[in-house]
């Protein structure tokens, strides 16, 4: 199903006269690790490191760890390139899932509206083109917003950027996201607010994503209510390179603490419940990181768990109605 570019990886290898390779991949690909090392070790002769640690993005490169090792170079498999600048040479092998998107689109024509946006990962940016002519030899007005920022492709989204949806939001009517699960059209919704379908090639169905962003939204509102009156909080400093807004978190630090509340910045690597139990007696944090853990997972924190754009609106500098999705 995945090509992983083995000869590719064995070329660059011979190129540069590596001896100690990195090889880093999500958790979704981490079961054909040990298969890749054996392939390129047999191309190669090189020792190879896996990294183990999670892995949720090309924001997240084991590049320090694995200098440290003595690797020479890092192969990040399963993502677009995010970040400019790494400790060691890194290559990006992208893994494009092969699948049909015209079957399902067929069947489920007559839901869509006339104007349809196109979006999806980089997994699947294969098959927007075949999406695309096919809606339009089906009479629909098609557009792919342009890769820009942390996207390389145009029509790409990631769990934290948008951009190539909003730029052509005011166009559509509605979005239509090629891929598999509700993580990334749940962002080009609430990022839009224009409403997107989830064509999931991979369980064969489509889903309307406007009940749970709907549901999202209900539950974020509640959130800045309950951060109104607090008064100590806790701002989370990423500690993986792609996700550090360390500039941000000062300004919102100085900007609590001339309303006269009290602020630390606490930072870290992994953002969990259990890495945050010792700062439970603050009334509230706020997460300059990834803007996922926030908007997905904020209630497995004991804490309120807030983004910097639903702080502005908790103490007052950013109305109820300029609500938006926090966005790199
Ligand atoms: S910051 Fe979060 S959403 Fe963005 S690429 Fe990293 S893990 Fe994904």
């Amino acid at each position: 199903m995945y090509n992983f570019k083995t000869d590719r990886i064995a070329e660059i290898i011979k190129k540069n006269g590596y001896r100690t390779v990195g090889l880093q991949m999500p958790e979704g690909l981490k079961d054909y690790a040990t298969g890749i090392a054996d392939e390129v070790l047999e191309k190669t002769g090189c020792q190879i490191i896996i990294s183990s640690d999670p892995c949720y993005g090309a924001c997240d490169l084991a590049d320090v760890g694995l200098s440290i090792f003595g690797a020479d170079a890092l192969f990040h498999f399963g993502h677009a390139p995010v970040l400019e600048a790494a400790d060691i040479p890194t290559y990006y092998i992208e893994v494009h899932i092969d699948t049909d998107p015209i079957p399902l689109l067929e069947k489920n024509l007559s839901m869509l509206e006339k104007r349809v946006g196109l979006v999806t990962t980089v997994q699947h940016i294969g098959s927007l083109e075949k999406a695309k002519r096919f809606l339009e030899k089906n009479g629909f007005d098609v557009h792919i917003g342009k890769a820009r920022g942390r996207t390389k492709h145009d029509g790409q989204v990631l769990g934290c950027s948008f951009s190539a949806a909003r730029t052509i939001a005011e166009n559509v009517d509605n979005f239509v996201y090629i891929g598999s699960g509700d993580f990334h059209p749940l962002g080009v919704a609430l990022s839009t607010g224009k409403r997107t379908y989830a064509f999931d090639i991979l369980q064969n169905e489509v889903r309307d994503i406007e009940p749970l962003k709907d549901r999202i939204i209900k539950k974020r509102f509640a959130e800045i209510g309950r951060a109104k009156d607090a008064r100590t909080f806790g701002i989370i400093v990423g500690k993986k390179k792609g996700q550090m807004r360390k500039g941000l978190a000062i300004r919102i630090k100085e900007s609590l603490e001339k309303r006269g509340k009290k602020a630390y910045l606490i930072y870290l690597d992994e953002i969990t419940p259990e890495n945050l139990i010792s700062f439970r007696k603050l009334d509230a944090l706020v997460n300059t990181a990834c803007p996922r853990v926030t908007i997905d997972d904020a209630k497995r924190y004991k804490q309120v768990l807030l983004t910097p754009v639903e702080l502005e609106i908790a103490i007052g500098e950013r109305g109820w109605e300029e609500y938006k999705m926090d966005e790199f």
